[in-house]
């Protein structure tokens, strides 16, 4: 659409830094929307080491006299891919060692609200008026909680364009004491019902949803479940209330970065007309993680933020009985210290039979997503999940719980999916790890009837994963906003 402006403000966007799913969607969406047409620019954070990542970067306006918040300068540049980047340069917020959130021991920053404070008023700034820029964004596209004060400062100071806020997750809330209303300078009005109050505290993402001039989140089935109490995280009221401006919009992924055909990660490429090389990335996954090289044990593969979300709790809990069928296990992920003590228990457990990797590693991602034969993610809730996604173009069919976006995104496998060519992988309701084991014993099972198993994969790696559809179904959204 020839003209749309929109300016895509978030707190983290990969390759650039990234800590999850909303990492991978800024990432890819403004790309994807730029090829349709739209004039994306991302608004992010100058964290340690993001700046040198971007070219032809110049300072283009300074913020010195912001109330309450410290001086500012607004850089832009490049990404390598072409993506015009404007960094919210403020190194007393944001260049520091740990994440952007938390500090390297996983607390989160004390002046979270500042930080983020700081990036929505800027984002809310660039879309009004007041705006230094001379490219004024028809529209502002905030996300989650981090950015969620844009669309109330533009809403009750600013006067300026409208907003969108996607939710990437419900559980992320960005909630704070009541004096952070003065601190940050909005209007104490604003804290109520009708406003950021959210019981008893201030909560960036209660603001975001009701000033938004329209709400999106990640998967139609997620967009159903927030609006009731056991997914709604208290705000389901709220989002029942405004369902004729709530959109579910499935996540697509980077077919580019995610490809194993051209995957630098692999010791060996693949695609579905040449399989070979999967078994290679097998045994290289085996080898890496001390695993036994058992080319027909089928290996189970993990991804995975370690938290009670994710529900990896049931899966190291039936691992005795699923060594015995026999599968291997490979687990890659951080979190939680008591999840990760269990986790290591089982590799020391069953030492060639489980391996597990505490960390964050991008290489090793794809290597399990490439190298595993079945991807495990009972997730209690899942907004949309990038990881099924990513091992469906592997070929690695999923095991998922019936929530979120996982049902959107895969077709359990049974007689009729497989024979119709919709099969995907297993699904199974009732988060529960006897439900787990059946499912995972179905999967086995068929792994072992190798004509099935392969239409299966096949069935996987056949899907369009690509962020074109999902793309033209935001910018359907900013027309309607914009009443286009
Ligand atoms: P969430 O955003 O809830 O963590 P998603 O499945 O939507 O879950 O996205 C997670 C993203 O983060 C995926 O790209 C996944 O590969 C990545 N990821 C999670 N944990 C790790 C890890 N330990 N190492 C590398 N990548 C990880």
């Amino acid at each position: 659409m020839a003209g749309l402006k929109v300016l895509f403000a978030t707190s983290e966007a990969a390759p650039l830094i990234k800590t999850g799913g909303l990492g991978d969607v800024s990432g890819a969406l403004p790309a994807a929307l730029r090829a349709i047409g739209v004039d994306v620019r991302v608004l992010m954070p100058g964290y340690r080491r993001v700046i040198g990542q971007l070219v032809k970067v110049k300072t283009v306006a300074s913020f010195d006299n912001l109330p309450g918040f410290p001086s500012a300068r607004l850089l832009s540049g490049w990404m390598a891919h072409g993506i015009p980047f404007l960094i919210l340069d403020c190194p007393s917020l944001y260049q520091r060692e740990g994440g952007p959130y938390q500090d390297a021991k996983g607390h989160d920053w004390a002046d979270n609200p500042l930080r983020f404070g700081l990036l929505s008023k800027i984002a809310a700034v660039l879309g009004s008026g007041a705006s230094p820029l001379a490219w004024h964004p028809d529209l502002v596209h905030c996300n989650d909680w981090q950015t969620g004060l844009a669309p109330a400062y533009l809403r009750l100071e600013q006067g300026g364009a409208p907003s969108v806020i996607t939710i990437h997750n419900m559980a992320f809330q960005g909630n704070f004491p009541p004096a952070t209303v003065q601190e940050l300078h909005l209007p104490p009005s604003c804290f109520g019902v009708d406003g950021v109050e959210f019981y008893g505290h201030m909560s960036f993402l209660k603001a975001g949803l009701f000033y938004a001039d329209h709400i999106t989140t990640v998967s139609p089935n997620y967009a159903k479940e927030i609006q009731r109490a056991e997914l709604g995280f208290g705000m389901q009221g709220l989002l029942a209330a405004r369902s004729g401006n709530l959109t579910g919009i499935l996540n697509s992924i980077d077919t580019d970065e995610w490809n194993p055909a051209t995957d630098v990660y692999l010791v060996k490429k693949f695609s579905a007309a040449r399989m070979a090389g999967k078994a290679a990335n097998k045994e290289s996954l085996q080898g890496r993680l001390g695993l036994n090289i058992a080319p027909d044990v089928p290996l189970l593969g993990v991804i995975s933020r370690f938290t009670h979300q994710k529900g990896l709790d049931l899966l190291l809990e039936i691992m005795p009985r699923l060594v015995g069928l026999p599968v291997q296990l490979a687990v890659l992920g951080s979190g939680e210290a008591q999840m990760q003590r269990s986790a290591q228990g089982l590799s020391h457990r069953y030492p060639g039979e489980v391996g597990v990797n505490i960390g964050f590693s991008e290489t090793l991602s794809h290597q399990i997503e490439a190298g595993a034969d079945i991807f495990i993610m009972p997730s209690r809730f899942e907004p949309c999940g990038l990881n099924q996604l990513y091992s469906q173009r592997y070929g690695t069919p999923p095991v998922v719980h019936a929530t979120g976006g996982l049902v959107d995104s895969v077709v359990d496998c049974t007689a009729e999916t497989l024979k119709d060519g919709t099969a995907s992988g297993f699904v199974f309701k009732g988060m529960t790890a006897e439900n787990l084991f059946t499912a995972i014993r179905r999967a086995v099972y068929l792994y072992h009837d190798r004509r099935k198993w392969k239409a299966l994969r096949r069935n996987c790696m056949a899907k369009d994963f690509s962020w074109k559809s999902s793309a033209e179904a935001y910018r359907a959204v900013y027309l309607k906003v914009l009443g286009r």
